[in-house]
């Protein structure tokens, strides 16, 4: 097999990663999605082990002290989220391309000490009242989430220029075409 390639989507909550990584998943046969890790409660729309390994914190730490993760963020506070060595492994035992969506800090240090070929990839929504609106359409959040990720997202956006991509989100099709290309790209590149 050629390196171990790896794909991480960014960009704030709401910005429309996730949709934009579930059609990449469509056109790219060859990419699987990392499934993370986190303390947060499970959505009702969520599934297990799909979206997410579902964590209580107690077992958060233990896989912390087993240096289970390849990286892992208090991304909001009392709220853990991380990425495990073994789900990245397993991908590519079955010859394919893991995805990852995490937040910036998580990407950046991905990037930096564990896969430095990796493409990475910001999902803009171009501006804060975009997020806002989508995010009070998407109707998961309590306002002290809201709130969190109101406060995250600022912080975020200033990062997007260390990305090896963005992708602009104001139109969903144009956003989806754009990430396409990209990740086309990455696959041609043979390292
Ligand atoms: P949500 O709660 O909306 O699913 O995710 C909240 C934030 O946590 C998003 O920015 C998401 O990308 C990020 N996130 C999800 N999984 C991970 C992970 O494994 N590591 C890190 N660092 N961030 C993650």
């Amino acid at each position: 097999m050629a390196s171990k390639k790896l794909i991480i989507l960014c960009g704030p909550s709401g910005s429309g990663k996730t949709t934009i990584a579930s059609h990449l998943m469509r056109s790219f046969p060859q990419l699987a999605f990392s499934v993370s890790a986190t303390t947060r409660s499970q959505r009702n729309t969520e599934k297990h082990e799909k979206d997410y390994h579902f964590l209580t914190l107690e077992d958060f730490k233990e896989k912390i002290n087993q240096d289970a993760f390849v990286e892992y963020e208090e991304v909001y506070p009392g709220i853990y989220y991380g990425t495990l060595k073994s789900e990245l492994e397993k991908i590519w035992q079955e010859n394919k391309i893991p995805i990852l969506d995490i937040d910036v800090v998580g990407a950046t240090n991905i990037k930096k000490n564990y896969s430095p070929d990796s493409l990475t990839v910001f999902v803009h929504p171009l501006s804060l009242e975009n997020l806002k609106q989508r995010l009070h359409q998407r109707a998961t959040e309590s306002v002290e989430s809201f709130t969190n990720r109101i406060h995250k997202a600022e912080e975020e956006l200033n990062a997007a220029e260390s990305f090896d991509r963005i992708v602009y989100n104001d139109n969903l099709e144009h956003a989806v075409a754009k990430a396409n290309e990209f990740v086309n790209q990455y696959l041609q590149d043979i390292k």
